[in-house]
């Protein structure tokens, strides 16, 4: 199974451009699709969800016309959005049982085995008589994927899914998120880059709605090798630094700030640095937005 997206692009009515002439082939696994706030990410995920309209391109998934054949491509996706609404005062079980009548399981005796499968599988089983609206927020994204899981989707989207979420939390949520990953297309849409570097063999970076980056994480990483230096300096500097070259992050280090730079050769008092996801993510960003962090 592919995904194939060619030349997407969709501007709003307020005539903000959310995306620009986006491509990309997306195959089975976990592909991240990282990018800051504003990125157009949820645009291009509620476009391959079938949620809006894109003004030109195509997005084919193996025989089908993702933009035309709306109703062939919900039988086989399963979608987490942004903002998941549950209903409070209903248990998990319950709801799952009802979304699975929506998806089409009208067995009551199939459903039930798939709905007890499926808490087992996201480790709510013990809590699924508990209504919704007591979980934490851990325990409300892992019900999602379970919603999302029902009817054995072949593409699974997950819109920014570990935002608000405790760091064990998380760890749980990416442990779930690579075992689905391994026989369906799973787009994960992050602005956290640790999400991808964890869980993705595959990526692309979109920024003010363009494609920027695509490709093997580690080999975009390698791209930056010999090219990323570091330099510890007094916080009142950044200013002039950021004026005479490319900044790419800073951070505070035993109370000075340390800056990341990219050039081509080594740069006189800096140090060279091992490059990394974040680095190649930063490099992108600030290149266009022109805001290092
Ligand atoms: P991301 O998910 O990466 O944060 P979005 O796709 O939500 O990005 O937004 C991309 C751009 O489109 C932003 O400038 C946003 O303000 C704008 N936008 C998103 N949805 C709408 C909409 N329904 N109407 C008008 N502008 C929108």
């Amino acid at each position: 199974m592919q995904l194939k997206i060619e030349n997407l692009s969709k501007t709003y009515s307020n005539g903000v451009q959310a995306l620009k002439d986006v491509s990309l082939t997306i195959n089975q696994g976990m592909f991240g699709l990282l990018g800051p706030n504003g990125a157009g990410k949820s645009s291009l995920m509620r476009t391959i969800a079938t949620l809006q309209e894109a003004d030109s391109g195509s997005v084919q998934l193996d025989t089908i016309d993702v933009l035309r054949q709306k109703e062939e491509v919900r039988k086989i996706l399963g979608y987490l959005p942004q903002e998941f609404g549950v209903y409070p005062r209903v248990s998990a079980e319950t709801m799952l049982d009802h979304i699975a009548d929506l998806k089409g399981i009208g067995n009551s005796r199939e459903r039930k085995e798939i709905v007890a499968g499926l808490l087992q599988k996201v480790n709510l089983y013990d809590v699924r008589k508990k209504n919704i609206g007591t979980y934490s927020g851990g325990m409300k994204q892992r019900f999602g994927i379970a919603q999302a899981l029902i009817g054995n989707p072949k593409l699974i989207i997950v819109d920014e899914p570990t935002a608000g979420l405790d760091p064990a939390e998380r760890n749980r949520f990416h442990n779930l998120l690579s075992e689905i990953g391994e026989n369906t297309i799973v787009i994960l849409s992050t602005h956290i880059v640790e999400d991808v570097t964890n869980l993705c063999s595959d990526m692309a970076i979109i920024c003010l709605g363009e494609v920027v980056a695509k490709g093997n994480p580690n080999e975009l990483v390698a791209s930056l090798n010999g090219k990323v230096f570091r330099k510890l300096i007094e916080k009142p500097e950044l200013d002039q630094y950021r004026a005479d070259y490319q900044v790419i992050s800073s951070s505070l280090k035993m109370g000075k700030t340390q800056i990341r730079v990219v050039a081509d050769e080594l740069l006189m008092g800096f140090e060279a640095a091992t490059p990394d996801l974040e680095d190649v993510y930063f490099a992108e960003i600030t290149a266009r937005q022109g805001l290092a962090v």
